[in-house]
């Protein structure tokens, strides 16, 4: 397939901002795509390279893409950086750049999805110490090949930023609409499978197939995630309060087949290899072939340590027998997904039977500590010792409820002690100045709408240690796309856990909102900027 084909659908995409229009001109054209290329199409579509369940990155910033459009278009860099601060968007600098080409190929070839794709793909393979100069060779023969326009969206597709206003949901419908099925069918193979280009695939190919998809191993799906409440809240909501310990370490789906297992992070990347003690864990503990859900925690005598001595762990790449010692973890499992079979549409207290009959408990590995109740008070007397013992509160669980991936609804919900924390987006920075000159200083916060872009909400520069400074510096500089002064924008990537004192309408932010006194307690790096809190959590916390 041509690739200035999916240009024009972009574009027409680009064009309206209705949901049924959009979800028309995708379904047509998914009809129209060929059967070899619709899964990436899909992924295309959705701003993506790869499926959601894939553990794979293009490792592209900002400041490669600039070296490459200059390399093939001959306009100095400085140059396409005065364009994307004019333009306000990469996607529009790089194509003004490519229209300036002196130099003509002339028998370039027309770029095809599926050459974009091999490339693509190719990238994501690089890693060590010359893996920029090829990414560099690779993505200049790309955009070699392509026009102004298609350099346009390339940009997009390679930074990750592509803003088509499709998201899962359009998709969703327009399979269902594409190839006449119902959205519900379509919806249970996507949370199954965690790959929509299998499921059009699939769907086009025959759609009782659809039905007959499931999860598959070491294909990891999307995370269930809680809502907050105070234990008041949740007895309005649930008849019996199935009170959980809520640990403070890093959520984690682990499979098991046979002597394979391998562990997911809740952005799905497979972080097994800084695991071996947990994969030990895991293999003496769990009886049988399963995905089970749960959290990693660093312990110290009997006492949770805080969560960043988790992700140290996690990061970890080099040294891990010794990082092993210093830093031991354990595991608390709560939760699981499949066992002979999906157990997705089972009731919560017949996953959790399931559970305690797969997990035969040991030192490092644990089913989470539960108490089910009808009374608050006893449920309060739960929480008290929680906190008393380390950890972070409750969770609470609908005994009746199904799990579903990626749903944040209130079939599960989280009780904390402290004044609710916001996961936000960094979204521009200002550099510093004296000491911190060579630092970005000061940090604009954003918070998603319900379109998924982001909009300010606050500025942070507190509760900054140096090291986080420079962290938070070499971490951000590759996602810069403009910069004024010593002001810069960002590409979303980061996500920071953020304290404040209060929160305030505010006309000088984008989102009518301002957080006084923030400052930041923790990055939040298992978290991507998708899942950080939108504005709709904000109006729970607000009780608006
Ligand atoms: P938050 O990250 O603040 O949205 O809180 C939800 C997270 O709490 C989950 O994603 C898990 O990582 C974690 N958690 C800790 N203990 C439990 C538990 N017993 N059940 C479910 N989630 C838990």
């Amino acid at each position: 397939m041509k690739f200035s084909t999916l240009i024009s659908v972009y574009e027409s995409l680009e064009d309206t901002t209705k949901r049924l229009e959009m979800t028309d001109i995708v379904s047509q054209f998914l009809k129209e795509s060929p059967e070899d290329v619709l899964d990436v199409v899909v992924y295309f579509l959705l701003g993506k390279v790869f499926p959601d369940w894939m553990d794979a990155e293009l490792g592209v910033g900002t400041k490669l893409v600039i070296r490459v459009v200059s390399t093939v278009s001959g306009v100095p860099e400085s140059m396409i950086e005065e364009y994307v601060r004019e333009e306000g968007d990469m996607g529009k600098a790089c194509e003004r750049a490519i229209n300036e080409k002196k130099q003509v190929i002339l028998f370039s070839e027309e770029l095809s999805v599926e050459y974009v794709y091999e490339i693509l793909t190719k990238l994501s393979e690089f890693s060590g110490a010359r893996s920029q100069e090829k990414k560099l060779k690779y993505l200049s023969n790309l955009f070699s090949s392509a026009t102004g326009k298609e350099a346009r969206y390339l940009v997009r597709i390679v930074l990750g930023t592509m803003r088509t206003g499709i998201g899962e949901g359009t998709v969703r419908d327009a399979v269902a609409r594409g190839f006449g099925c119902d959205p519900s069918q379509v919806e249970r193979a996507y949370m199954l499978t965690n790959d929509f280009g299998l499921v059009a695939k699939t769907a086009r190919k025959n759609v009782a197939d659809l039905d007959k998809l499931d999860i598959t191993f070491f294909r990891p799906i999307k995370f269930m995630l809680a809502q907050v409440a105070t234990l008041q809240e949740a007895k309005e909501r649930m008849h019996l309060l199935s009170c959980e310990i809520k640990y403070d370490g890093s959520r984690a789906q682990i499979h098991k087949k046979g002597k394979k297992i391998k562990i997911f992070s809740r952005r799905l990347e497979d972080i097994t290899s800084a695991l071996p003690d947990v994969v030990g864990a895991v293999r003496k503990s769990i009886v049988e072939d399963a995905i089970v859900e749960g959290e990693i925690v660093a312990m110290e005598h009997d006492h949770p340590r805080p969560f960043q001595y988790v992700l140290r762990r996690l990061r970890r790449k080099y040294d891990i027998q010794e990082m092993m010692e210093k830093i031991p973890l354990s595991l608390y499992v709560f939760d699981v997904l499949y066992k002979d079979g999906p157990l997705l549409d089972f009731p919560f207290r017949k996953r959790r039977e399931v559970l305690e009959a797969l997990v035969r408990e040991g030192a490092s590995a644990q089913i989470s500590t539960v108490l089910v109740t009808e009374d608050v008070e006893e449920a309060q007397e739960f929480f008290n010792q929680s906190i008393k013992m380390g950890h972070e509160g409750l969770m609470i669980k609908d005994v009746e409820s199904v799990y579903q991936p990626g749903a944040r609804g209130k079939k599960w919900l989280k009780i904390k002690e402290t004044m609710e924390t916001l996961d936000l987006a960094i979204i521009g920075a200002e550099w510093g100045e004296g000491r911190r000159a060579h630092w970005l200083a000061s940090f604009l916060l954003g918070i998603r709408d319900e379109q998924g872009t982001f909009m300010e909400i606050g500025k942070v520069g507190t509760g900054i240690t140096d090291e986080l400074f420079k962290e938070l510096t070499d971490k951000l500089t590759p996602y810069i796309i403009e910069q004024k002064g010593k002001t810069v924008k960002l590409i979303p990537y980061l996500v920071v856990e953020v304290a404040y004192e209060e929160v305030q309408k505010s006309p000088n932010y984008e989102s009518g909102y301002a957080l006084r006194f923030p400052r930041v307690v923790r990055m939040r790096e298992d978290k991507s900027p998708e899942e950080a809190d939108d504005i709709d959590r904000l109006h729970e916390i607000l009780g608006e």
